[in-house]
């Protein structure tokens, strides 16, 4: 069995839905497909949120007119029949009356936004259930509520999900096509929940992995992974083949086409995961596997949003004790740990969370001296294979990094990743400069200009 996962601007439009159909029929295999919400329908509800929070009647009224408009508007597309049209309108109808009653809660907290948003991948599955269903196709719509659960640290709950979705496989094992929502779960109060911006993708690999699929596939926009952010830089190419250690290091530094915890359930069940592009599905696309490739640098990414803070050890304490009672702090405090560098007597750290920075620097400085920390950081991540016997790719980064200030280097952790930070208004001109220096650079100097 395989875990097909559709992102936003795969499901969103009715043409795009009917090419899904196309794809998931077009083998006799039986699939799980995981649906993000339509593009634009999660901020949508977000944006709904503020205005509830803010008691903003007027323009919470509009921005539900609005959304509700744009579903009225997909649905005559979708649809050849008049009932599969009166089905998908009774789906929209219901869907919106939930929102407006969960909108008008006052006050409007964290529990009923993490409902609201819950609507985007609520509507578009049961919008593309009824269209399979009015195609005549064997399938049923499987709620991820039911078997989704993250525990009171946020983390997804493998063996629930095994277990229970192993129960209701078992049920519908008639069913050729196993329907459900991305994103969506349930925390320990059995409240409506979510696996974070993106995370339809951590839910097919976590479904991938629970089910020990024979593959997930990941379809998106773009056909794979590239070696460098296209937002930002302009010559780009697929990468065909990643390890789950390279996938994993690019997702959790920033290259968007993954959520960050993508590759943790797949690697660790061993499940291959492809991505693959909805808009020209004959693309090869990246496939992310145990094996290795022998390209020595891979892909570069970047995360922003960090914060680095400095410590240096006072006299007072042996060395020896001084990392563990640093990272006691972060620990303490839950905060997560990006970057690490240092030397005798300092530990320069950055983190990507701030909520808790007074109370962590307040405790650090009680047997530590602090700098003052630098906000607005991006680790500019470089993955590939570096073995130690690997001579002179340091030495490009580094040509490459020649003009832009670098504040820490972190070098020699992991065999597949070199990571600089830098301030974030270097980030672009870093990235395009280790894109020519390290993919490029080589073939210009041959006269040869294609992609590696
Ligand atoms: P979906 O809605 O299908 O989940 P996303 O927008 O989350 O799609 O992810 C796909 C996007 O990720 C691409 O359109 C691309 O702009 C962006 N992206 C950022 N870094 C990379 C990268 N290294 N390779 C491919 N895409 C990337
Ligand atoms: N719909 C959610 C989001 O926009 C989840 C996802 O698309 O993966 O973040
Ligand atoms: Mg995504």
């Amino acid at each position: 069995m395989q875990v097909w996962k559709f992102g936003g601007t795969s499901v969103g439009k009715p043409e795009r839905m009917h090419s899904i159909r196309t794809l998931i029929t077009a083998d006799s295999g039986r699939k799980i497909v995981v649906l993000s919400a339509l593009s634009g329908t999660t901020n949508a509800l977000l944006s709904m949120g503020e205005s509830a929070k803010a008691g903003n009647d007027a323009e919470l009224s509009q921005k539900i007119t609005n959304l509700r408009a744009h579903y009225d508007a997909f649905l005559p597309d979708l649809y050849a029949t008049p009932e599969g049209l009166a089905k998908g309108i009774q789906v929209v109808e219901s869907e919106f009356s939930f929102i407006r009653s969960v909108t008008g809660i006052r006050p409007f907290t964290l529990k009923q936004e993490k409902e609201l948003v819950a609507e985007g991948e609520l509507l578009s599955t049961q919008l593309f259930a009824v269209y399979l269903d009015e195609q005549g196709e064997n399938t049923v719509l499987l709620p991820a509520l039911d078997f989704m659960r993250i525990d009171a640290d946020g983390e997804p709950i493998l063996s629930f999900t095994e277990e229970k979705l192993g129960e209701m496989l078992a049920q519908h094992s008639d069913k050729q096509l196993i329907i459900t929502q991305g994103f969506i779960c349930r925390n320990p109060r059995n409240e409506v929940d979510n696996l974070k911006r993106g995370g339809s993708d951590y839910t097919a690999s976590l479904i991938g992995g629970a089910i020990r699929a024979e593959e997930i596939q990941i379809w998106t926009d773009i056909d794979g992974m590239h070696n460098n952010d296209p937002r930002i830089v302009k010559k780009t190419f697929p990468i065909r083949q990643l390890t789950f250690e390279e996938a994993a290091e690019l997702a959790y530094f920033g290259a968007k086409i993954l959520h960050p915890s993508t590759i943790t359930p797949a690697k660790q069940r061993g499940v291959p995961v492809r991505l693959k592009n909805t808009m020209e599905p004959a693309a090869y696309g990246t496939l992310i596997a145990d094996n290795t490739s022998d390209r020595d640098i891979k892909a570069i990414a970047a995360k922003d949003g960090l914060t680095a803070i400095y410590i240096h050890s006072t006299r007072m304490l042996n060395a020896y004790g001084f990392l563990r009672r640093v990272f006691e702090v972060f620990e303490n405090y839950k905060t997560p740990v990006d970057m690490i560098t240092t030397s005798e007597v300092s530990v320069s750290v950055t983190i990507d969370n701030p909520e808790h920075l007074d109370d962590i620097t307040a405790e650090l400085s009680k047997f530590a001296d602090l700098e003052e920390h630098d906000r607005d950081q991006t680790i500019i991540c470089i993955v590939g294979n570096f073995s130690a016997d690997k001579e002179g790719i340091a030495l490009k980064v580094l040509e490459a990094m020649k003009s832009i200030p670098i504040r820490m280097i972190s070098y020699g952790p992991s065999e597949h990743n070199i990571s600089l930070l830098v301030h974030t208004k270097h980030k672009a001109e870093a990235l395009n400069a280790l894109n020519e220096r390290l993919f490029y650079y080589e073939d210009a100097m041959q006269g040869i200009f294609t992609a590696p």
